[in-house]
């Protein structure tokens, strides 16, 4: 009894967390299609997502062709770019 009750919330808790982590945010492995660089930006798409770092993200956003092509393309635009200056901060004190 004991057991039960307390192994649920523990549980939800990691479901929870893993959910979060996999939809809403980029990890340090996600990598940019073009480059390989770390991405800061996932297009999710109908077809599956593309993942850019912050140089090719504004490349694409740039030219009109492939801004075109994206716009077409995402449902849902993850941008965490805010990271990359974060990180820029703290690399120059190293
Ligand atoms: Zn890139």
């Amino acid at each position: 009894m004991y057991n039960k009750t307390m192994a649920r919330p523990i549980l939800k808790e990691e479901e929870q967390e893993q959910e979060k982590s996999l939809t809403d945010s980029l990890r340090v492995i996600d990598r940019c299609d073009r480059c390989g660089a770390q991405a800061f930006v996932m297009i999710k798409g109908s077809t599956g997502d593309l993942l850019f770092c912050g140089h090719h993200y504004d490349k694409i956003m740039n030219n009109p062709d492939s801004y075109t092509k994206m716009m077409a393309f995402m449902l849902e635009i993850v941008d965490e770019r805010h990271k990359l200056i974060q990180n820029k901060l703290v690399g120059s004190h190293n």
